[in-house]
C-alpha cells in the first residue's frame, strides 16, 4: 500500500487514559494524510506485573497472585471508565474481564503444576498488549475513525523459540497483507498488539522484552511501509540515556548500524532487533516523544548526510555477568575449547555481548545478560563435562559485579587516539577496566568495568567525547604556564 505509515506506541505512551487519548489524537492526525497501522505495547509496568504474577503462581503464593490479578483488573477498568463514554463501558469492561479471566486460567494451571512452561508464559503475557489494543481501538472508533484491535498472533509468524522468537518474514508477509490490507482498504485502522506472534502451527510466542519495537518493524517491512514512527517518552535517540547523563543531547539523525549497536549495548530506547527487517527495503524510522509530539525526534536511516565524525553516543548495560574459561594445562587447544563453548551457549539461545581472549594462557571471557547466566553455565557444564572432570579446564569463573559501556559512532573508524582517550576518561574517574573489545568495523568500542563505577564511567566518556553541553575534564588539572 502506497505511503503507509506504521506507528508504535510504547508502554508510557499507553500508560493511562490520558496518554491513550494523546496517542489516538496523533494517530487521527496522521490518518487524515495517509493509511496508518498502529502497534501498541501493554500499559507501562503491566508486562512486569503479568510476569511476576506467573512467578508467584509457580511458587504457590496464592495471596500474591490474587493481589496482582486485582491490580490488573483495577488499572484496566479504571482506564476504561476514564477513556470511554458511559454507554460503551459495560461491554468493554466485560471484555476486559474475559481477557483477564483467560490469563487467570493459565496462571491457575501454573499454580497447580508448580511450573511455568515458556510456551504458557508467552500465551499469557501478551494479555497486556491485547488489553491495551482493545482499549485503544474502542477509543479511536468512538472518536469517529473505524478501528479494529488485531492480535499479532494472526499476522506475525515466528519460530518456536518461546520468550525470544524470531519472525519468519515470508509467511508473515503473506498473513499480514491478507489480514491488514483489507482493513486499510476499507478505511479501518488496525491496532495491532506489539510483542507477540505465533508459530506456523498457531502456538503463541513473544519476541523478547521490549519487543513491540520489533513487531512494528516486522509489520513495516511486511507491508512495505513508507516510514515507521516509534513513539516513546524521550525526544528521540540521545547521546546517552538521559536518566544517567543529564546533559545527553538528542541526535537529529543516526544510521541503522549506529542505532542497532546502541540498542544491542543496552540503549533501551530501541529493541536491538528493530532495524534488521528494515535494512533490505531501507525504510526510515523516526524515534519520537509522545509527550512532545511537535519535536522532530531522531531519524534513523541506512546512511546520514551530515553526521558529526567520531563518537555519536554512549550506551551501557548493568545487569550482565562476565564468564571466564581457562585451560588447566597444555592438553587442550584453546581455540577448540572456545569454539565448543560458544557453540554450546549459542544453542542455549544465549547472546554473547562481548568476547575477549588472551593468546598465551588461551583463556577467554565473554559477557552475557544476568538473566541468561544460569542457562550459559548449564550449557558449558554439559558441553565440556569431561574436560572439567579431568581438570583440563579450570572451574568456570563468573564475575557478576560488572557492567558494559559502549561508545558508538560510524565516524570512529580510523580515529587515532580515540580508544586511548576513552580509557583515560574512565581511569580518571577511578573506574577499573576489566575487558575490552572493538569489532573490526570500528563502529563500537566496548568496555567492561566494575558495576559500581559504570554510571560514572558513562558520564566521563560522554563528556570526553564532547557529546554533552559540558566541556570534557582536562587531562591536566592546570594549564601549563607559557614557556613551560
Ligand atoms: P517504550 O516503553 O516507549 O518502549 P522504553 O522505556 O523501552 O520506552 O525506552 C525509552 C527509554 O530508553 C527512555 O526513557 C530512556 O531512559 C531510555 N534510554 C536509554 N538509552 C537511551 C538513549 N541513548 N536515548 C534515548 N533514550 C534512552
Ligand atoms: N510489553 C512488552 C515489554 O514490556 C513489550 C514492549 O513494551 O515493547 O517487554
Ligand atoms: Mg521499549
Amino acid at each position: 500500500m502506497k505511503n503507509l505509515l506504521v506507528m508504535k506506541f510504547g508502554g508510557t505512551s499507553m500508560g493511562s487514559a490520558e496518554r491513550m487519548k494523546v496517542a489516538a489524537r496523533i494517530t487521527a492526525e496522521e490518518q487524515k494524510k495517509r493509511p496508518v497501522v498502529v502497534v501498541v505495547s501493554a500499559m507501562s509496568k503491566i508486562t512486569d506485573l503479568l510476569l511476576d504474577t506467573m512467578r508467584q503462581a509457580e511458587a504457590g503464593n496464592r495471596a500474591a497472585v490474587d493481589a496482582s490479578l486485582a491490580a490488573l483488573r483495577q488499572r484496566h477498568e479504571e482506564t476504561c471508565r476514564e477513556l470511554l463514554p458511559a454507554e460503551k463501558q459495560a461491554a468493554v469492561e466485560a471484555r476486559i474481564g474475559e481477557l483477564i479471566g483467560e490469563f487467570e486460567r493459565i496462571v491457575n494451571g501454573m499454580a497447580m503444576l508448580g511450573e511455568r512452561p515458556p510456551r504458557s508464559v508467552d500465551e499469557a503475557v501478551v494479555t497486556g498488549e491485547w488489553l491495551s489494543a482493545t482499549l485503544m481501538a474502542e477509543y479511536i472508533a468512538g472518536c469517529g475513525t473505524p478501528a479494529e484491535a488485531v492480535n499479532a498472533r494472526e499476522v506475525v509468524v515466528t519460530d518456536a523459540m518461546f520468550g525470544n522468537a524470531s519472525p519468519l518474514m515470508d509467511p508473515t508477509t503473506v498473513k499480514a497483507r491478507a489480514r491488514l490490507l483489507p482493513l486499510l482498504e476499507r478505511g479501518t485502522l488496525p491496532v495491532v498488539t506489539g510483542f507477540n506472534g505465533a508459530t506456523a502451527d498457531g502456538r503463541p510466542t513473544t519476541l523478547g522484552r521490549g519487543g513491540s519495537d520489533f513487531s512494528a518493524s516486522i509489520l513495516a517491512a511486511a507491508l512495505d511501509a513508507a516510514e515507521l514512527w516509534i513513539w516513546t517518552d524521550v525526544d528521540g535517540i540521545m547521546s546517552a540515556d538521559p536518566r544517567l547523563v543529564p546533559d545527553a543531547q538528542v541526535l537529529p539523525q543516526i544510521t541503522y548500524a549506529e542505532a542497532a549497536e546502541l540498542a544491542y549495548n543496552g540503549a533501551k530506547v530501541l529493541h536491538p532487533r528493530t532495524l534488521a527487517p528494515l535494512v533490505e527495503k531501507k525504510i526510515p524510522v523516526w524515534s519520537k516523544n509522545s509527550f512532545a509530539p511537535e519535536k522532530p525526534g531522531t531519524r534513523i536511516a541506512p546512511s546520514v548526510s551530515d553526521g558529526p565524525s567520531g563518537t555519536r553516543a554512549v550506551a551501557s548495560m548493568g545487569k550482565v555477568a562476565l564468564v571466564s574459561l581457562e585451560p588447566g594445562g597444555p592438553e587442550l587447544n584453546g581455540v577448540q575449547v572456545m569454539a565448543r563453548a560458544l557453540d554450546a551457549v549459542a544453542r542455549a539461545n544465549v547472546e554473547v555481548l562481548l568476547l575477549s581472549s588472551s593468546s598465551y594462557r588461551q583463556n577467554f571471557c565473554f559477557l552475557v545478560r544476568e538473566e541468561e547466566l544460569e542457562r550459559t553455565l548449564a550449557a558449558l557444564e554439559a558441553a565440556l563435562a569431561l574436560e572439567f572432570a579431568h581438570h583440563y579446564l579450570d572451574p568456570v569463573k563468573v564475575d557478576r559485579d560488572v557492567g558494559l559501556l559502549a561508545a558508538v559512532g560510524e565516524g570512529m573508524q580510523g580515529k587515532a587516539g580515540l580508544a586511548g582517550r576513552i580509557f583515560t576518561a574512565i581511569s580518571r574517574v577511578q573506574v577499573n577496566v576489566i575487558a575490552i573489545a572493538q569489532g573490526s568495523s570500528e563502529l563500537t568500542i566496548a568496555v567492561v568495568v566494575r558495576r559500581d563505577g559504570l554510571e560514572k564511567a558513562v558520564r566521563a566518556v560522554h563528556a570526553e567525547c564532547g557529546l554533552g553541553n559540558r566541556p570534557p575534564v582536562p587531562v591536566f588539572p592546570f594549564s601549563p604556564k607559557k614557556g613551560q
